[in-house]
């Protein structure tokens, strides 16, 4: 019986190995360093309490266990060679199979800048989401009971990066601040918050329209968000950023959304990576030189039809993993490969509360306001894996909506306080 083996159980990897149990004469193992797959267009929403951690990961266990044909193991891959389709966990322990996935995903690109690994939080997994919330309830909390500690940047929150996830997470603090405040944190001086979104490009959501990018940051700027453009950041230090411009601004809080780079596993396969250290596959997603050994999403550099790399998302992990399993399927049968063709679906961004922009289709026809938001919400819906999680998305987005409740998220990592308060 072909053996498959898969290493990451994201969009890419995931949809790979579902699509291939259908073929019960196939054995698949899938291989992640977390027994979750983590959603990471939900983790803003972590970050900011407005949805709990387990509305954003989801057991691999759980989604596969329908699935007999399908093995979950828990372990990082650590190193490859790829023309024995073979990969090593950091305990030493091999995996070998007829075909192999890499799925591994990426994580923050702090492109060298000094300081911003050791001094800024980045917001790429569940555990990056969780002490970022953590983050800001300590500063909230230790705020509210030293109402004099608000200068010295004490409340100044600076997110890097006014791309997607820049624009989300300083949409949604701004919603904090202007919904959700008032109701948790009585003593606390609103007017002492301060949130700023800095990128050194002259635009924010730089791969949209000039129309969405125009309400994107009228919208944010609403939302109480200062957008700080042309100048990038020279160094994150402790208690401050400083810019290229030879500004700065105190801070305990900065955010990482900078960019992305495949992570350190691809510098272990014994082969030349290419752009963000990603592998450049073939058209039908094969690595050249390595027959039977295939790359996909985030862990990849896809060529679209216009012959330029498809963009990180999460539609193209996903279309990518389904295509990667019917090609393993055609090379089981003997047939060979076909070339990947990506389904153009759009792109979105949410800024807030009945606030977004959403470019649909290939053509990237235009929509803002209300009905952006909903197509964002309709559109993350479904990428969730089970319908139980669309549920109960569903129901937390409707109580933040509607107002019937907040949730304040807890405090359930101390140790994230700012140590340094005027
Ligand atoms: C904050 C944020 C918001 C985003 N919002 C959107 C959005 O709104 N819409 C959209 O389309 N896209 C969005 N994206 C992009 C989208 O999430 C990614 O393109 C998508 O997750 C890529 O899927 P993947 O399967 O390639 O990688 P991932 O989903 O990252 O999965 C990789 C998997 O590999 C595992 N792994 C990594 N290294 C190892 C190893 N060495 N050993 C074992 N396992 C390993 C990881 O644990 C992970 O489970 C967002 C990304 C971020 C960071």
């Amino acid at each position: 019986m072909p053996h498959v083996v898969i290493v990451g159980g994201g969009f890419a990897g995931l949809n790979c190995a579902r699509r291939l149990a259908g073929h019960p004469d196939v054995r698949i193992t899938l291989i992640d360093r977390n027994n979750y797959q983590q959603f990471q267009p939900l983790l803003y929403q972590v970050a900011t309490g407005l949805l709990s951690p387990s509305n954003a990961a989801f057991s691999l266990r759980a989604i596969l266990h329908d699935r007999p044909n399908v093995d979950v193991k828990l372990a990082e891959i650590g190193s490859g060679d790829l023309r024995a389709r073979r990969v090593t966990t950091t305990d030493g322990q091999t995996y070998q199979g007829d075909y192999l996935v890499l799925a591994a995903g990426s994580e923050a690109s702090f492109f060298q800048t000094p300081g911003a690994s050791e001094h800024s939080s980045p917001l790429y997994s569940l555990q990056d989401a969780e002490r970022l919330r953590s983050r800001i309830v300590a500063t909230l909390e230790s705020a509210d009971r030293r109402p004099a500690a608000g200068d010295e940047g004490a409340l100044t929150f600076v997110i890097i990066g006014a791309g997607p996830t820049g624009v989300e997470i300083s949409g949604a603090l701004g919603d904090l601040v202007q919904r959700r405040l008032k109701h948790t944190y009585g003593d606390l001086d609103r007017s002492r918050v301060r949130i700023v979104l800095a990128d050194r490009a002259s635009a924010v959501l730089p791969t949209f329209s000039t129309a969405s990018e125009a309400y994107a940051r009228a919208a944010l700027e609403q939302h109480g968000v200062e957008v700080r453009l042309g100048s990038g950041v020279k160094a994150v230090e402790p208690g401050s950023v400083r810019f290229d411009d030879g500004a700065a601004i105190a801070t305990h809080t900065v955010i990482w959304a900078g960019g992305l780079t495949a992570g350190p596993l691809s510098d272990h396969l014994g082969l030349t990576t290419g752009r963000g250290r990603r592998i450049d596959v073939q058209p039908d997603l094969g690595v050249p030189g390595c027959p039977g050994v295939y790359a996909i999403g985030d862990f990849a550099n896809t060529a679209g039809r216009d012959g330029r790399p498809l963009p990180q998302l999460a539609s193209v992990a996903e279309q990518a993993g389904k295509h990667c399993a019917r090609n393993i399927a055609r090379a089981i049968d003997g047939q060979p490969g076909e070339p990947f063709q990506y389904f153009d679906k759009g792109i979105m961004a949410m800024v807030g509360r009945n606030t977004a922009v959403a470019e649909l289709g290939a053509g990237r026809h235009e929509l803002t306001g209300p009905i952006a938001f909903a197509a964002w919400l309709g559109v993350h819906a479904t990428l969730l894996m089970t319908s139980r999680a669309r549920i109960e998305a569903f129901i937390e987005w409707a109580w933040d909506y509607f107002g019937a409740t907040y949730v304040d998220p807890l405090l359930d990592r101390p140790e994230e306080e700012p140590k340094r308060w005027s």
